[in-house]
């Protein structure tokens, strides 16, 4: 911690150089960097502490693992890390910031935190399709990333719901692994781009199924068939499946940003300048802003670039305060 404890109003306030809102890749790997940078840095770990990774099992495409690392296990080691270097992490949730004036507050169910700069990375929820199941067989079937699961998928009849271009590529991509790709739609026609439309309809490993959602997962350890739903007559059927990719798109988690930060029409968070919002001091990394590659590289990668850039921010603010006494 930078400055020691104050009370101001009778409430305990903790300041720190910089807060870390998230503890995915980017939270961590921001962490590892102010941390080791000398800032006093607090990282506020969220209900998912390590982020999406820690939902998955093996993870193959993390540089630097030639024979893959678990999800939890890859997180737990960048916890580690960062906290190697001095970092606090607290397992709580932030529910309220105040971003209109600095020091920022920042505050959680059982605290109230002020620093100087604060980096999101709250990151993204995949949109779930809300049955049952589909909780039951995450991990034993059920995916929401391609990219990242798709090779474990060889040889399976695979099912892809969603009609945007996520759906589409994610299906292209996956007739690399699997003996067929069914993509259900709830339309009969796609939201993808004309160009991912085309060379899906040419591609004979896939087929549509239109008009349809599902509606039921069934298995035992994993998933065996996908029960789907005609929109219109109501009627449903059984899909073989080894696999089920959901690709309906994802929530960016800002809630606690609406109207703090400037966010775009999906609710991303905008970025200004390299890892700067629209908020002076407030930076963001990872799938917080980033709706295009999402992935625990790329997360990694702007967490680092935004705790460079907390740095260098904080630095130019102490010179200039100095030259500004003289
Ligand atoms: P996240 O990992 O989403 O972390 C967000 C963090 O913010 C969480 O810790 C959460 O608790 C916290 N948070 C949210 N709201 C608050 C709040 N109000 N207060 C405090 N904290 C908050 N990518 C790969 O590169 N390879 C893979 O193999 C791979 N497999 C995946 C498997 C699955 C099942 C999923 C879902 C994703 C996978 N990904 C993979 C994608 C990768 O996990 C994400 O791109 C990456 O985790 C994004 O990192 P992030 O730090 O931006 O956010
Ligand atoms: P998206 O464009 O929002 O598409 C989501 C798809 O899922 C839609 O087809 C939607 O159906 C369907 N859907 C939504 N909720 C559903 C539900 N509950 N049950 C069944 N189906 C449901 O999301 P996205 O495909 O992830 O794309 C997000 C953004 O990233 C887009 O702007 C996209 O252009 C961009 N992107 C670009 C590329 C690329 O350029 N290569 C690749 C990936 C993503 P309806 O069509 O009926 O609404």
């Amino acid at each position: 911690m930078s400055d020691s404890e104050s009370n101001a109003g009778g409430t305990a306030q903790k300041h720190y150089d910089v807060i870390i809102i998230g503890s995915g890749p980017a939270g961590y790997t921001a962490g590892v960097y102010t941390s080791r940078a000398k800032l006093g840095t607090l990282i506020v770990s969220g209900t998912l502490p390590g982020g999406q990774l820690m939902t998955t099992s093996e993870v193959e495409n993390y540089p630097g693992f030639p024979n893959g690392i678990f999800g939890p296990e890859l997180m737990m080691n960048m916890r580690q890390q960062a906290e190697r270097f001095g970092a606090v992490v607290v397992d709580d949730e932030v529910i309220k910031v105040n971003f209109k004036k600095r020091p920022f507050t920042i505050t959680t169910h059982s605290e109230t935190y002020t620093s100087e700069a604060v980096i999101a990375c709250t990151g993204a929820s995949p949109r779930k399709l809300g049955i049952p199941a589909e909780q039951q067989f995450s991990g034993r079937g059920v995916s929401y990333c391609a990219t990242c699961d798709g090779p474990f998928f060889k040889g399976e009849d695979i099912v892809v719901v969603g009609g945007g271009d996520t759906a589409i590529e994610e299906a292209t991509f996956l007739t690399k692994f699997g003996k067929s790709v069914k993509i259900v739609h709830r339309r009969d026609s796609l939201r993808a781009s004309k160009i991912l439309q085309e060379k899906a309809f040419e591609n004979p490993k896939i087929e549509f199924v239109w008009n349809n959602v599902v509606s039921d997962i069934k298995g035992d350890k994993k998933i065996a068939t996908v029960l789907v739903k005609d929109t219109k007559s109501g009627k449903e059927k059984t899909i073989q499946a080894g696999g089920l990719f959901v690709a309906i798109g994802h929530e960016p988690n800002t809630e606690i940003f609406q109207g703090q930060l400037e966010l775009d029409d999906k609710g991303y968070v905008v970025l200004k300048n390299h890892t700067k919002t629209s908020v002076e001091g407030v930076f963001a990394a990872g799938d917080v802003h980033d709706h295009r590659y999402r992935q625990a590289v790329t997360a990694a990668g702007f967490g680092c670039m935004a705790a460079i850039d907390v740095e260098r921010w904080l630095s130019e603010r102490k010179h200039n305060s100095k030259s500004s006494k003289k």
